[in-house]
């Protein structure tokens, strides 16, 4: 038995180089995943149908996909992925189009609408969009909703109540904030709260509970995530909490400012990330006005 394993069968023969025609080139890779696709077309598409929702849609524009691609003589420079979700976040369908001009989902809503007709199935009634939820002036009045059934296409957007999804208007508002500014997470979470209400009923349903089990104390976060549902207020009143918010930061600006010029600080020459310089800024107040617009149009109303 002496001498078993004395000899390492493995390392006898070197690897032989890998040659480097087993490596596929970009274009090769290509041509396999649109061949793939292309096989498998008719199986995705059948599948893709089978997806409908039944409480809401959301629409998303998103640059971040395409600008990674070399598609720009294809869905141009200004290229963006348009995804529309169904409930739970379930994804009914992602297009490559051009720009953030609704004009090019417009046939995208249309097969969906067109998906759940045939299917025999309710549309959802809300859809939550990233832009075009209004025309953006005072006073913008909904045209009627169209009762399930009709299938005039070409008027998808009467079939929905269209609203503005809030995280969208809550960006537009937060991107004119420089990220760096101390004050800025505050101001965001202010704006939150003076948007959203807790639903009073799941309040009562969850405290009761709470009783039954012999648990004390008001709900815990965890619970309030779990339990209690978030509503957006009436249009009116959420817009003047708003401008409570604005107008309480516009405060703290002065007070902060005159703190620093009485500790002898000058203003010109502040970082943005000194509390004393200025959260709202001219921009800020530009772009706020143009949302508070959306608000009392009803855009983010329940
Ligand atoms: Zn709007």
């Amino acid at each position: 038995m002496r001498g078993i394993g004395r000899v390492n069968v493995a390392s006898r023969d070197a690897f032989p180089p890998l040659p480097s025609h087993y490596i596929p080139c970009r274009p090769h890779l290509t041509l396999l995943f649109i061949r793939d696709y292309l096989d498998n077309k008719p199986y995705i598409m059948r599948e893709l149908r089978t997806v409908l929702s039944s409480h809401s849609l959301a629409v998303d524009h998103q640059r971040k996909v395409i600008k990674r691609t070399l598609g720009g003589g294809v869905v141009g420079h200004g290229g963006q992925t348009f995804t529309i979700c169904g409930d739970f976040g379930l994804v009914c369908g992602v297009y490559a189009v051009p720009d953030t001009s609704f004009n090019w989902g417009r046939q995208a809503m249309a097969e969906i609408v067109e998906r759940h007709e045939s299917a025999g199935v309710e549309l959802p009634r809300s859809l939550y969009m990233d832009c075009s939820c209004c025309n953006g002036k005072p006073g913008f009045r909904r045209l009627p909703l169209q009762p399930p059934g009709t299938s005039a296409l070409a008027l998808w957007r009467s079939k929905f109540t269209i609203k503005l999804d809030v995280m969208h208007l809550m960006l537009r508002i937060g991107r004119e904030i420089n990220a760096e500014h101390p004050r800025r997470k505050k101001f965001l979470v202010d704006l939150s709260r003076a948007i959203f209400f807790q639903h009073e009923g799941d309040y009562q349903s969850l405290m009761e509970a709470k009783k039954a089990a012999g648990l004390d104390g008001p709900p815990t976060r965890t619970e309030r995530v779990k339990f209690i549902r978030r509503i957006v207020g009436d249009p009116d009143s959420v817009a003047d909490r708003m401008m409570l918010v604005l107008q309480g930061h516009r405060e703290l600006d002065n007070q902060c400012r005159i703190q620093a010029e009485a500790a002898g600080m000058k203003i010109s020459d502040l970082s943005v990330a000194d509390v004393a310089y200025p959260l709202i800024t001219k921009r800020v107040i530009e772009v706020f006005k143009l949302q508070l617009i959306h608000v009392r149009n009803g855009c983010i109303s329940d």
